[in-house]
């Protein structure tokens, strides 16, 4: 297994780690079997991706970020009842956020590039 540190991330007020991992099985840290391409783990505040093309890292990483900020922020607006959170909106702002940041040329090597830039003090 190979997971690598991307970048960390700020949540609502809290670093949240993000790391990629090359075997899609990995990303799912539950046994039930399901394949993820991404999980948000709110105890250890980490964002774990399979890494695939740029474009649905991309996406990946805003779903997951959405799911972040809906937990720590408690937005109540996009839960279920049981306190899970709402999948298909939170796909839906992925997908048109990650549209429109690629659409301004800051797609997913430019979102880490851009972190790697910041934290070299470059
Ligand atoms: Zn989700």
């Amino acid at each position: 297994m190979s997971e690598k540190h991307v970048m960390t991330v700020k949540v609502v007020g809290l670093p949240y780690g993000v790391d990629t991992v090359d075997d899609i099985k990995l990303v799912n840290p539950s046994d039930d079997g399901d394949i993820l391409w991404g999980h948000t783990d709110f105890y250890t505040q980490r964002i774990r991706m399979f890494a695939a093309c740029p474009e649905r890292t991309l996406r990946t990483f805003l779903h997951e970020l959405l799911h972040g900020i809906i937990g720590e922020g408690q937005i109540v607006e996009l839960c279920k009842e049981d306190g899970t959170h709402l999948e298909p909106p939170i796909e839906q702002l992925a997908n048109g956020l990650g549209e429109a940041l690629e659409s301004v040329g800051i797609g997913w090597n430019e979102l880490k590039a851009s972190y790697w830039k910041m934290k070299d003090g470059l």
